[in-house]
């Protein structure tokens, strides 16, 4: 039998990042729950120990280096090295280019990049030590361009560029590294999508789900599901790819 995993789940409280994180643990991995507020990573937390799975709450600021530093260190010392990381925390600011901000560019950035940039590099060094790791980075498919998210469309795509080289550095040590690009997934942040631009959620979800070939939109599972075979030990020689989850095809 392979050895117990330790992985580390970023935005884990709520939506994407909780459905991946409960789905590591059944899986048999022991998970990090990582947020920025901790107290807020108690549902999750629950939902795992409470099925019989090893879980850890982590508040951490992905954008900040020392937090990160420390976040990383206290999960390593509780639960054990990391060899797994889905780098998944997100945020939006959304709004037309002339409108846009600095502080909304450089927010989302920070979030997205330099949190997806600062997790990897803290975590990088158990998994070459252990000449094995599994890295997920959430992109979306909004890199393709996205009306209104010139700031997260820009992440986003320099997400899959971060991912490919992530691949092409780590993989002598065993080490994979793929993107995970959604659709519309029924979260909190799509739900605030709908509230910015005064649509009920139910009637921006049904309209969505209209545009998608499989006629639906998608759920944290989705996303759960494909995570989970990305960091499974048998998907080794799968590195560098960008799947996009979204009910069909994207270019
Ligand atoms: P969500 O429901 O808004 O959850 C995001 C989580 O990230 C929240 O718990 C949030 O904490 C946390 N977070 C934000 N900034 C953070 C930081 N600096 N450090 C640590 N945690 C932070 O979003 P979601 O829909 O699950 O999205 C998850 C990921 O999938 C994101 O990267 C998103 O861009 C991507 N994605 C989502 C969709 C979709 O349709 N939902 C589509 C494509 C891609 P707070 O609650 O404290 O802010």
């Amino acid at each position: 039998m392979s050895e117990t995993r330790t992985a580390i789940v970023t935005g884990a409280a709520r939506g994407i990042g909780a459905g991946v994180a409960t789905r590591l643990a059944s899986d048999g991995m022991k998970v990090a729950v990582l947020d920025l507020d901790e107290a807020a990573c108690a549902g999750t937390v629950d939902q795992i120990t409470s099925a019989g799975g090893q879980a850890l709450a982590v508040g951490a600021n992905v954008a900040d280096a020392e937090s990160v530093e420390a976040a990383v260190a206290r999960v390593t010392e509780e639960l054990g090295a990391p060899t797994v990381l889905i780098n998944n925390a997100g945020i939006i600011r959304d709004n037309l280019l002339f409108k846009m901000t600095v502080d909304d560019w450089d927010a989302v950035m920070g979030v997205h990049l330099r949190g997806a940039f600062l997790m990897t590099k803290a975590c990088q060094k158990h998994m070459t030590e252990a000449k094995y790791g599994r890295i997920v980075n959430l992109s979306s498919t909004s890199a393709l361009g996205n009306r209104g998210q010139a700031n997260y469309s820009a992440a986003k795509a320099g997400i899959q560029g971060f991912t490919k080289t992530l691949a092409i550095e780590l993989g002598k040590f065993g080490i994979t590294a793929n993107a995970i690009a959604p659709g519309f997934i029924q979260t909190d942040m799509t739900a605030a999508t709908a509230e910015r631009i005064g649509v009920p959620f139910d009637d921006f979800i049904k309209f969505s789900a209209e545009q998608i070939p499989v006629q639906r939109v998608g759920q944290p599972e989705d996303i759960a599901h494909t995570a989970s075979f990305l960091v499974s030990e048998g998907a080794g020689f799968v590195s560098g790819q960008v799947i996009y989850v979204a009910g069909g095809p994207k270019d």
